[in-house]
């Protein structure tokens, strides 16, 4: 044999990700490489087999489908996909990754069919690390640092989706924004430390107020806010009571001493006329204005822009 044609055998060999020749009906007529077992479960058993004789029926159909959007299209195609190796029936897997773990696709349509069918090359390369570091890039991006709770950012986009649900469904929405009365004093008396406690403390007692469905996150200082998704105004202004109620009942202890705060909120609701969703955004903070302005304490809503003005509830 030449010394290219050794090189190539070579090279397929040591292919450092598994690549599987898979027909359009499902089979596996070839696979090669992937050899590590760090990252790969030796696979070598399947050529023959069919994705249906190995895997669920669910992942067998979403391969099946892939494998023939990629014949249609005649194009390279990319995909994610998850895939343990207790998925796969007959993989020995007392030696190779444990776990879910995550793939990148590189599926290719071969240029001449393999016993009457067409079929693919499907290169499944491990990105579980990065999937995995992407995964917590995006709970860091939404959370915020010192409660734990949603950031301002993902509060918004939150607000974005269920008003747009209320627009297309009419689907009920609320929102409440809420502040903590004079919580300068509390720094000023316990210092900023004892501020962050009372924040976070704040929102974990929030949180066991609320609902599943209910989104709580902090804007901002010491202002959160609570998307309220299916609520019609009556629930809401229940639950903001009800949230007002706990939080005059706490006690926070630090080294300096206790302390309790009250917190003034304001509930909006999605109206017909709003073009977006900060229009429902302005409205519960205008109510919360006006409820600093009433004298704090209390929960006020302010209603669609129609003349009226914000009702005092407390
Ligand atoms: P009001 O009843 O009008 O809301 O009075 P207030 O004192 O709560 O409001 P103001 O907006 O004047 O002050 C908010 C204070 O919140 C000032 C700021 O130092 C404090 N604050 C904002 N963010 C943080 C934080 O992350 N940690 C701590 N400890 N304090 C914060
Ligand atoms: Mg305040
Ligand atoms: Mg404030």
């Amino acid at each position: 044999m030449s010394d290219a044609h050794d090189l190539l055998l070579d090279m397929i060999a040591a292919l450092p990700d598994p690549a599987f020749v898979l027909t359009e009906s499902g089979r596996y007529a070839a696979i090669l490489g992937g050899h590590d077992r760090q990252y790969y479960h030796d696979g070598s058993h399947l050529v023959d087999f069919a994705l249906q004789d190995v895997l669920t029926r669910e992942k067998a159909d979403w391969f099946l489908q892939e494998i023939r959007l990629t014949l249609e299209q005649n194009c390279l195609r990319i995909v994610e996909y998850s895939l343990a190796g207790r998925d796969v029936d007959g993989l020995p897997i007392d030696t190779g990754p444990t776990g879910d773990i995550w793939f990148e696709g590189r599926i290719q349509p071969l240029p001449n069919q393999i016993n009457g069918e067409r079929a693919v090359v499907w290169v499944a390369s491990n990105i579980t690390e990065r999937h995995n570091l992407q995964g917590q890039l995006q709970i860091l991006s939404e959370t915020d640092e010192l409660t734990g709770r949603y950031n301002r950012r993902k509060l918004l986009a939150e607000l974005a989706q269920h008003f747009s649900e209320f627009q297309r469904y009419q689907t009920p929405l609320a929102l409440m924004i809420f502040d903590i009365d004079y919580f300068k004093r509390i720094n000023d008396q316990h210092g900023h430390l004892f501020g962050d406690h009372v924040l976070h403390e704040l929102a974990q007692q929030c949180q066991t107020q609320l609902r599943s469905a209910d989104i709580l996150g902090r804007f901002g200082g010491e202002e959160f806010a609570v998307v309220l998704p299916s609520t019609q105004l009556n629930s809401a202004l229940q639950l903001a009571e009800r949230l007002r109620h706990h939080c005059q009942q706490l006690t926070f202890t630090g080294p300096a001493g206790t302390a309790q705060i009250t917190i003034s909120i304001g509930v909006g609701t999605a109206s017909g006329i709003d073009t977006t969703f900060t229009d429902l955004l302005r409205r519960a903070d205008d109510a919360l204005y006006s409820a600093k302005h009433a004298g704090r304490n209390c929960v006020q809503h302010q209603s669609d822009d129609t003349g009226s003005k914000p009702t005092v509830l407390l």
